[in-house]
This record gives structure tokens, sequence and C-alpha cells, in this order.
């Protein structure tokens, strides 16, 4: 018998005359904790709760509540599913079942993939699994047994050959299916209740092309019912968004197989949306005391040795070409994966002193990453990169006002420009790290009084930060509710000692400055990606490539619409005139699956009195007749003020309407 004195989060400590399960824990402080319990963190460590606490520490039940709760819950999940599969497909090797984002998956060995219908099987045995209530049981064994138990199951052979000398080897069992896992798990089968399977696709084995291919499939599990029903709503929604889809219905971009994957076509009208954000980003990079560069799309290999993205950054960097006419043959060029390197460069080719500080630079810049072909996805992971890139040089008592400017062009071009709201996280030192405590603490403390003193809000990811420095990461939440990657400020100390930046201070002697990465939008493409899903393809007029459809009644009143449509143009208005012999109620409708916001109807009556009927995206067949000039002033009011409420809702001034 050893005592066994336990920490609870509240600070109170309990003693117990021997070793006691998290079960036993939670029994003791409550009933209700107790049925609630789904796992013990002992220690930091996340555990299974009837797994025997054997010596002092710190603890803590997890519950529903615990941000570790759903991936303990979904982890769980993939089992049962597993349970399910084996049930009806016998014969099914098993790979591997992790929780993922938003729910699960789990890879099978089968000799089909699974259909449908099959999933809808898997599923009902999924439930009847759970309805057993089976419990979660761990069992520790040596490595003959490990291999003995799962002698039919190749794929856990391999994973075994794998473990360390020295590891622990934990088998669940969760009633007729025995897994190799480490844990942990919730307690049984039967705390899986709202759940559903989502699809089946393809996964080579360990993500490696040259292995087998898997079946996958995935699925969500939550913990209340209406949090299942409300993600399966998103789902639908984001389906409906998909921005491949509706980007090939408006015509905005293409990835074509004879160019390779990842690398995005703009059409006209998809160029023009990248147009306007890059104006809007590099007018405000103007007005924010920014300079423009422009540097090269490909460099000798001795720049990246020198920015170290060679060796380490190697595997994401296309592989070297050879060299240009006339030099040697040992000398070989890269296609740039980032711009730093070149910045640096433009920084360092003259004398600076601290009365040039700050060096604010910055380019919309084309750059190539080499990821893997299989993670592509429509515009949100390409190859062929735009960034909205600029490196900010300063002194460190400079830093503040810097991440301050930054800040406020970040609400300015995504919060108030997409009405996204913003979601900040400091990164701070990792383990393995660049420069001084002293430095680090300093410029992790300027980028929290930052957003302290901006009344911003945020979460801190401690050790989540670069080798080279502390970071702030910007997410921004979309129309549907998902969370998006988004700008970046990030703070580096390695880069301007590589390149041996320097400024002649006050005291006349050589200082390092401090280098500033940040980027807005982060790459056109992404972000346009998430503006297409965020907005499903209907933009605000001060972003929409075509703002207004000239629409003629009949040919009798075509040269009339001609002429509203260059009265227009010549206002700066995208306008299109759809003079085609058409029905009228078809060029209507065309207008409308263009999501084009303004309908300009035109005839005889309006023809004759310099107006339009207009129309606004969404609201039907509900039209004002306003005059030309109106128009005009009025499409100017809301590109000037970005209006982001839909057309419809925009108030007209008064007097400019006439029904
Ligand atoms: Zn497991
Ligand atoms: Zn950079």
């Amino acid at each position: 018998m050893s005592a066994v004195r336990l920490t609870l989060p509240d600070g109170s400590v309990r003693e117990f005359p021997d070793v006691v399960s998290g079960r036993q824990l939670a029994e003791s402080i409550g009933a209700g904790l107790a049925k609630a319990a789904l796992a013990v963190r002992v220690d930091g460590e996340l555990r299974d709760l009837e797994r025997p606490i054997e010596r002092d520490a710190t603890v803590a039940i997890v519950t529903e509540r615990d941000p570790d709760a759903l991936p303990l819950l979904r982890h769980s999940s993939a089992h049962v599913l597993a349970t399910a599969v084996r049930e009806l497909f016998p014969g099914a090797g098993i790979g591997f079942g992790p929780a993922i984002e938003d729910g699960f998956y789990y890879d099978f060995q089968v000799d089909r993939p699974f259909t449908p219908e099959d999933l809808e099987r898997i599923e009902a045995k999924m439930t009847e699994v759970a309805k057993r209530d089976f419990p979660f049981s761990r069992e520790v064994v040596d490595r003959a047994e490990a291999n003995r138990r799962f002698a039919d199951d190749p794929l856990k052979l391999e994973r075994i050959g794998e473990l360390g000398e020295d590891e622990t080897i934990s088998v669940y069992t969760d009633g007729p299916f025995v897994d190799l896992c480490r844990g942990p798990h919730v307690p049984s089968t039967g705390r899986l209740r709202h759940f559903k399977l989502l699809s089946a696709a393809g996964a080579y084995w360990r993500g490696d092309e040259r292995r087998q291919m898997l079946q996958r499939i995935y699925g969500t599990a939550w913990f209340q019912k209406e949090d299942l029903d409300a993600h399966l709503h998103r789902l639908e929604e984001a389906r409906k968004r998909d921005h491949r889809v509706i980007g090939k219905q408006l015509d905005l971009f293409s990835i074509q197989d004879v160019v390779g994957p990842g690398l995005v076509f703009w059409h006209p009208r998809g160029a023009m949306l990248k147009w306007l954000l890059t104006r809007a980003v590099e007018d405000d990079n103007l007005r924010s005391g920014y300079e423009f560069v422009y540097t090269p799309n490909i460099s000798r290999e001795e720049l990246f040795r020198i920015s170290g993205h060679l060796p380490h950054y190697a595997e994401n960097q296309f592989p070297a070409m050879g060299a240009g006419a006339g030099e040697t043959e040992e000398v070989k060029y890269r296609v740039k994966p980032m711009n730093c390197p070149m910045h640096a460069l433009v920084y360092k080719s003259q004398q600076r002193s601290y009365r040039d500080l700050p060096v604010r630079l910055s380019e919309v810049a084309n750059v190539y990453r080499n990821e893997r072909s299989g993670t592509l996805h429509g515009l949100l992971r390409v190859r062929g990169l735009s960034m909205d890139d600029a490196h900010i040089f300063c002194t460190m008592d400079q830093v503040e006002e810097e991440i301050f400017l930054c800040l406020d062009q970040v609400d300015r071009l995504v919060r108030q420009a997409f009405g996204f709201e913003l979601d900040f996280e400091v990164s701070t030192r990792p383990p393995e790290r660049l420069g001084s405590d002293e430095v680090w603490e300093r410029a992790e403390r300027i980028l929290q009084v930052a957003l302290e003193r901006k009344g911003i809000p945020f979460r801190m990811d401690e050790g989540g930060g670069a080798f080279y420095g502390p970071k702030i990461d910007i997410k921004f939440r979309d129309a549907i509710g998902r969370l998006w990657q988004g700008p970046t400020i990030q703070l580096d100390f390695n880069l301007p000692e590589r390149f041996e930046l320097e400024y002649t201070g006050p005291d006349n002697r050589p200082h390092r400055p401090v280098m500033i990465h940040r980027a807005i939008y982060g790459t056109l493409e992404r972000f346009t990606g998430n503006l297409i899903e965020h907005f499903a393809g209907a933009f605000p007029v001060w972003l929409a490539p075509e703002q207004v459809r000239v629409i003629p009644i009949s040919d009798a009143q075509a040269e009339a619409a001609r002429a509203v449509g260059s009265r227009l143009k010549a206002a700066g208005v995208r306008v299109h005139v759809d003079d085609r012999g058409e029905t009228l109620n078809y060029r209507i409708r065309d207008a409308e699956v263009h999501k084009v916001p303004y309908m300009a109807v035109v005839g005889q009556r309006e023809a004759d009195s310099d107006s339009v009927a207009l129309r606004a995206r969404g609201a039907g067949r509900k039209q004002d007749v306003i005059s030309v000039d109106a128009l005009i002033a009025r499409i100017a009011r809301e590109v000037d003020s970005k209006a982001l409420s839909s057309a419809q809702e925009i108030p007209e001034p008064a007097g400019a309407s006439e029904r």
C-alpha cells in the first residue's frame, strides 16, 4: 500500500490510501462528476479514466467541456468505426484511426472501395456497437504478444516493428475489436451518441504513393445533437459554396493539367477580383508608409543558403535548374519560395542610418512552393502563390509602433472590408530557438502589449513561435462560421543576422535591425478562394467583377441600352450590356446566375427618360426606376464606402428614387 496525494485544479488536495483510478477520484468528488467524467489529466497527461494513478500528482477530471474532450470522443469513434467495419468486413486490414479537425477517420485495407450503401450499413452497425456500451479496456503487452495478437494485420505488424525498444505497447479492446493504440479513450462505446459517417476515399498507406492504396472512411462526432446538426448544416453550406464549383460557374479561374497542378489561370473575371484586392492592399500600403519593390523570381542557390532555406526548406522548393548561358555548370538556380531574402538584399544595398528606419518594403509577388500534388486544393492550396508580402526593418524601439500599423491595416483590409470577425493568437518562444532570452522576453512583451493597447483580445500559443521570433497569427471567421488562416505578423531576429543587416545608430556604431514579416491577405489565391465561399460568389459592389448588367427589354431599346452602358463605363463602372436576341426572362436569369449586383433594365419609358429600372441582386422582381446619374452616384458611393450589406438593403438617398 502506498498513499497517493492528488492535487485538484482548485488547489485542494485529496489523499487516498492506495493507488486510485480517475473514476474513483471522480466518485470521491461527486456522483455528477463521476457520470460526466470522460478521462483524467495526470500531471498534464491525458489518460483513461480507469487507469490507476500510482503516484502523487496534479490531476483534473476531463468532462465534455474540456478542450481535449472532443478529440478524445472522435478518436474513440474511430475505434467504434473499425469495430463495425470488422464485423461487416471480417478480412479488412486496419491502418490508423486518428481524430482530425471536426471529426475522425480510419483507414482500411479492403478488396474494393466502400460504397454509400456500405457507409449506411457501417453507420447502423456503429450505432449497435455504441448501444452495447462496451468498455474500452487497456492492456499493456510485450512485443511478442503484440505480434501474436495482430498476426493477421500486416499494417499493425509494421507499426509494432517500428516501436522503440523501451516503448510501452498498449492494446485496447472494445467488445469484439482489439486495436494497437496509445490511447486514451472515453470510458465506453456508449459515450458515442451523435455521430455521422461522411465519406470514403482512397488514401495511400502512411500517405506514401509508393505504398498500397487503403480506403479511408471519414466521420464526425459530437457530444450534443444540436452541435452535430449544426455541423452537418455547415458542411452542406460549404458544399454549396465550394469555390471550385462557383469559380467555374462564374468563370473566375481554372487549373489545367497541361500546365500542372496548383498553378492558377485567372480568367478575366477572376483577374478583376485579384486586381481589385491587390489594389486595395497596395493603396493601403502607400498610405501606411510602405514603398514598393519588385524582385527577381529566380535566384542562384547561394541566396537560399545564406537565408537558411537550403537545406532546411529544400523539400518545399522546386528542384534546382541549370546555370544561365555563360555561367559555370556548378551554378544552380532556384525559383523563389518566399520574398524575405530578396527584400533583405534591397535593404542591404545601401548604408542605412537610424534616421532611415523603419524601412517598409512591400511587393505583391509570385512565389512557388513544391507542395505535394495530393495536398493541392483549388485556390486554397496551390504551388504558384501571389503573396501580398511586406518586410519592415526597424529598431527594437520601433517594433511596437510598427505592430500598431500592421494591426490597423488588418482591421481595415480584412475586418472592415469584408466584415470578418478576427481571432488573434500570440506564439511565443519554442524550445529550440535563436536569440537571447532577454530579446525574446522583450519581443513577446511588445506583441502582447500592442494587442492589449489596441483593446484586442488574444490567446497565447506558448512555445508555438518560429525558432527565429514570436508572431501574431490572425484567423478570420467566414459567413458559415469556419475559421481560416489569415494575416501574420512575424518578428525575425535571424535573417538580419544571416544577411548581416546593419544600420548606424546615434552612437555612430553599427546595429542590427529587427525584421518584421507581414502579410495581410497571405496569398491572393487562398484569400480569393475564401472570399468566393464567404460570399457564395455574390460579391459586394466594390469587388464584383461585373457591377451592373444593362438589359434592354427588346431590340427597340438596344441602342438606348448601349448608350447607358457607355455612360456607366465612362464613369468607371464595370458594366456589360446584354443585348442578345434572347428573351428578357432568359437574360435576367443569366444575370442572376452570374450574381451581378445590379440589373439595369431599359424599356421604352426608361429610354425616353434617361433612366433605368434597377433590380438589386436577391431582391426578386422588386425594381426602382432611377436616373442614370443616380445609378452612377449610387455605385460610386458603394465602392467608396466598400459597402458590404447586400445591395437591396442599401437605402436610396432622398430624392434619388422615383417609382
Ligand atoms: Zn485509440
Ligand atoms: Zn518574409
